[in-house]
């Protein structure tokens, strides 16, 4: 003989509520948090203010990175200019965001290689962050 969920009556417990301390069958019980249907409203409820609230900072976030990777390009591009200006045949690359587009244009012999080099580290430094931001999201959850 099976105690019947307390909450729909239909199917057999299986789960206890940690909230509640109700008995509770599969359906009626969320096993990730380990509560019951009921209590487990206002725990999704709280989340999703808590989600909201997230996303805006990490909206800032990436506004401060965005502006942290164009210095870290200019510097680059200054580091390049500076190392150059002795060499006769001067080649530039500039590097730049316009919103989240970057934009690249160079000049002198050398700039193609110049461009497309900045170009790709700036694809994985990209890709890098999105990596890191996942792990932290997910360790977060
Ligand atoms: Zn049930
Ligand atoms: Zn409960």
């Amino acid at each position: 003989m099976s105690i019947l969920c307390e909450l729909c009556g239909k199917r057999p417990a299986k789960y206890v509520c940690q909230e509640c301390g109700r008995r509770v069958c599969q359906r009626c019980f969320n096993v990730y948090y380990e509560l019951c249907k009921d209590c487990l409203k206002p725990v999704l409820e709280e989340m999703e203010q808590y989600h909201v609230k997230e996303v805006f900072d990490i909206n800032w976030m990436l506004k401060f990175m965005l502006i942290g990777f164009t210095m870290i390009f200019l510097g680059i591009f200054f580091v390049i200019l500076a190392s150059l200006a002795a060499i006769p045949e001067t080649s530039g690359v500039f590097f730049f965001f316009i919103g989240p587009f970057p934009i690249v244009f160079g000049y002198g012999p050398y700039a193609p290689y110049l461009a497309i080099s900045s170009f790709f580290l700036f694809i994985f430094l990209l890709f890098f962050i999105y990596w890191w931001y996942k792990r932290k999201n997910t360790e977060k959850i």
